[in-house]
């Protein structure tokens, strides 16, 4: 038996015209010899009724913070509705299929709600309907505890759901279908020239995914990874080939630079210290920060002043800390953390010059820098994040 996953995100089921489409894609997987297993997302993007961010609307945040087993359950409904309408959809093709909740198709999950993490897939049901010559439809971002709570996996959590099942099935290949050609060089919708990338590999494809280009989550990337599933990221509305995800996979390009993506939403913390108890303050924010789950990159330190970046969602608790500790401190909000990658700069020198001053010519204010060995992270407000991206992209001649 040939297993393939096939997940559809929240644009790809979110008209009747578009379910259509899917219905077609898993008409010709089936007509090519796969018994398939269907993930969905939730549909449509916030403003349309059964999105996720529009049942999360529905909630003040203060029973968010408080009651995050409800939030689970709520968030959850998005997803169970696509299932049922999905698999109406293809038995008004001629098709069986069985809709199923993330724990009935077997995902157990901790306890941790709202970003829950799988302890076990149970495949044994979901195997049987796909014996019987049905298709699974299964929620996708979603899963249950031990003790039968329903659980979400984290946003953009259905693309963990298909690496899950294609790993635990041993699928032969994972599709995820969505409203773009694949992993493009940067966002399309930032850069209008941006182009396909027609193989990449599990890292730099992990790098784009965990540095903000939500076209496919991380952990489904490390997922495949592990299990060695190939991976394809494709376009529900065209039949073009989209992105084939390997370990092996290069682009058929000389660039080093292989895209550019961006993290909103970040803030930048300078704090202050006297010099005498420098390192004892430093290490009680640290310790604080820690323990209030708030975790900091683009570090630096400096004798008298530490630098670092949050999570804007935890602004409010990051100030509360800081003013019981009566320490100096002072953000810049709204911030981006723009991340070039490219596994090919590996010791290239040069390329941090070219980033900074393509920046500065486009009157972009860089505040601050790292780096790894495949990966340059430049923070910019955000206002102009955009602009920025845009320069870069261009400078490195990434459009098509
Ligand atoms: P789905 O609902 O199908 O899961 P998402 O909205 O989660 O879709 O992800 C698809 C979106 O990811 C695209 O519409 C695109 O705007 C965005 N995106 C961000 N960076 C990239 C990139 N480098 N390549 C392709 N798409 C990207
Ligand atoms: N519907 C969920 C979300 O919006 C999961 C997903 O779309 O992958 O985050
Ligand atoms: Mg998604």
């Amino acid at each position: 038996m040939k297993i393939l996953v096939q997940k559809f995100g929240g644009t790809s089921v979110s008209t009747a015209d578009r379910r259509e489409m899917v219905v077609q894609k898993i008409l010709k997987a089936k007509g090519e010899g796969f018994s398939t297993i269907v993930v969905v997302s939730a549909m449509g993007r916030k403003g349309q009724p059964y999105a996720t961010d529009t049942l999360l609307s529905l909630i003040s945040d203060e029973y968010k913070r408080e009651n995050t087993l409800g939030v689970d359950l709520l968030m959850s409904c998005g997803e169970i509705i696509s299932t049922v309408v999905m698999s109406e959809e293809l038995c008004k093709n001629g098709l069986k299929a069985v809709p199923l909740t993330g724990g009935q198709a077997g995902i157990i999950t901790d306890d941790n709600y709202n970003n829950a993490s799988v302890l076990r897939v149970d495949s044994e049901k979901l195997l049987n309907i796909v014996k019987q010559g049905k298709i699974p439809v299964v929620a996708g971002f979603q899963g249950i505890s031990e003790n039968g709570f329903i659980t979400t996996l984290g946003r953009g959590g259905s693309d963990v759901t298909a690496s899950l099942l294609g790993a635990a099935l041993k699928s032969e290949e994972i599709h995820i279908y969505t409203d773009v050609d694949g992993i493009m060089t940067a966002d399309p919708r930032i850069v209008s020239d941006a182009s396909l990338i027609k193989k990449i590999s599990y890292n730099e494809v992990f790098q784009f995914a965990d540095q903000g280009a939500k076209v496919i989550h991380p952990r489904a990337v490390e997922i495949a990874m592990k299990s060695n599933v190939k991976l394809v990221i494709k376009n529900t509305l065209n039949d073009c080939e989209g992105t084939i995800i390997t370990s092996g996979a290069i682009r058929n390009t000389e660039n080093i630079i292989t895209g550019i993506t961006s993290m909103d939403k970040r803030v930048q913390v300078t704090v202050e210290l006297d010099k005498n108890k420098c390192n004892e303050n430093y290490n009680t924010i640290l310790d604080e920060l820690a323990k209030n789950l708030i975790s900091i990159d683009l570090i630096n330190v400096f004798p008298k002043q530490k630098i670092f970046t949050i999570d804007g969602k935890d602004i409010n608790i990051f100030k509360d800390i800081m003013d019981k500790l009566e320490l100096n401190y002072y953000c810049v909000e709204e911030c981006s953390k723009i991340a070039v990658i490219g596994s090919r700069m590996r010791g290239l020198p040069g390329v941090m010059a070219k980033i900074l001053r393509t920046l500065t010519k486009a009157n972009v204010e860089v505040l601050q820098t790292a780096d790894s060995h495949t990966t340059i992270w430049c923070l910019v407000e955000s206002k102009n994040s955009e602009k920025a991206i845009n320069a870069l992209h261009n400078e490195f001649k990434l459009g098509c």
